[in-house]
């Protein structure tokens, strides 16, 4: 068994809905809407199963859903793609491996900030490359510069970056990713820039692509997810964008990874990224409804809740709400005792460096189960 997966245990994830099935609790730990996915790509995958080959796609993906991949950032971010900078991968999460598997080798030192979806770390050790981590803070998670500049040496090779942040719910600003981006440049580094969270945002709050920053356009990988925009998870559909040679070498790395991805699946997001802009609004409307009710229910029930302008996660802060349990403890408990899943922030940084005190909600549910939940953890604390 490789190293890296010896002591491994499942992830946090896995770990939190198999405890939700078991104890038959309500499910805010894994992040996943429930509730009708939108049925004009539900109507759009069973018309390419029917209409459409069910045998191997191209391994880039099909030409129909790279266009449109391309066409929807040059509505909604500005970008001028082409298809051929485009690979559709299995999920955001082949693509971080694809991307990490082009570029890290063996003694190269990948930054990364923490709290970090559980991929990375793993991905970049299994690579032979050292994992250099870098803590945000609560309640803003800003990203330091300065902690960014004394992280980077000779070996430093990639900066790995989730913007909005999974499980924080920020965005970072424009004079953030400024920096990253000046910092990628000056020291010639590739950023790995995840942005699967991209269109999952309230109140206004405003995203800027990596990508688009001066001299990145060329070392950018940018990741993104249906899973995400759409709703829909399980159907692990995901793509990675880069120029040049940077391009070719994640193409590559794909190719032995999964080679292609569900062809049905692939006709169905190219039609969901056409829809016109109102729908993905409405979905984003009805997010944000569920945002608002399970806050108001959690701060009613006394727990101190942490701003959101991002993704389907409300993060509690224990301490602030007088609670002395610490993340895990408070996680496996309300699972069992009070039947509510959670996420422990904690499960999402590596070493000494994790808060301790916060807890992640996911609220994408309908709102009678929020109801529910509230008054359940109110009840157990
Ligand atoms: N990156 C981040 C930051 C995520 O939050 C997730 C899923 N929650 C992924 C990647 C994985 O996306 P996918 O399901 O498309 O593999
Ligand atoms: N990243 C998703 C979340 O934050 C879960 C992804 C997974 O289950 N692997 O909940």
């Amino acid at each position: 068994i490789h190293p890296v997966y010896a002591q491994m245990e499942r992830t946090v994830f896995d770990r939190m809905s198999a405890l939700a099935r078991e104890h038959g609790a309500i499910n805010l730990g894994q992040g996943f809407p429930d509730g009708p996915p939108q049925p004009a790509l539900i109507e759009a995958a069973s018309r390419a199963l029917h209409e459409k080959s069910n045998q191997y796609p191209p391994g880039a993906g099909l030409i129909e859903l790279r266009e449109a991949i391309c066409g929807y950032y040059a509505r909604r971010q500005g970008l001028a793609l082409a298809p051929g900078q485009v690979t559709v991968t299995s999920g955001a999460t082949e693509a971080l491996a694809a991307a990490v598997f082009a570029f890290v080798k063996p003694g190269d030192e990948v930054i990364l900030f923490q709290p970090a979806y559980d991929a990375y770390a793993p991905l970049v050790r299994r690579a032979g490359g050292i994992p250099v981590s870098i803590p945000l803070s609560p309640p803003d998670f800003c990203y330091p510069a300065k902690a960014l500049e004394a992280a980077i040496t000779p070996q430093t090779r990639v900066v790995m970056l989730n913007d909005p942040l999974n499980p924080a719910g920020t965005v970072a600003r424009h004079e953030e990713l400024a920096a990253i981006a000046q910092a990628c440049t000056a020291h010639d580094l590739i950023a790995i820039c995840d942005e699967v969270w991209e269109d999952v945002r309230f109140d206004g709050v405003p995203h800027h692509s990596l990508m688009r920053f001066p001299g990145m356009a060329e070392r950018t990988v940018k990741i993104g997810s249906a899973g995400k925009i759409f709703g829909l998870t399980g159907w692990k559909v995901g793509w990675m964008i880069a120029a040049g040679d940077l391009a070719t070498a994640i193409s590559r790395a794909h190719q032995f990874l999964t080679y292609a991805t569900a062809v049905p699946l692939q006709w169905a997001v190219a039609e969901g990224l056409s829809l016109p802009d109102a729908v993905l609004d409405g979905q984003r409307a009805a997010w944000a409804a569920a945002r608002e009710r399970l806050k108001a229910g959690l701060t009613e029930g006394g727990f101190v809740v942490l701003p959101n302008a991002a993704t389907w996660f409300l993060n509690v802060d224990l301490a602030a709400s007088g609670i002395s349990l610490c993340d895990r403890e408070f996680s496996e408990r309300a699972v069992t005792e009070a039947g509510v899943a959670s996420v422990p922030v904690s499960a999402l940084y590596q070493g000494e460096d994790a808060p301790g005190h916060l807890v992640r909600f996911c609220f994408t549910k309908p709102l009678d189960v929020l109801d529910e939940a509230v008054s359940r953890l109110a009840r157990f604390r």
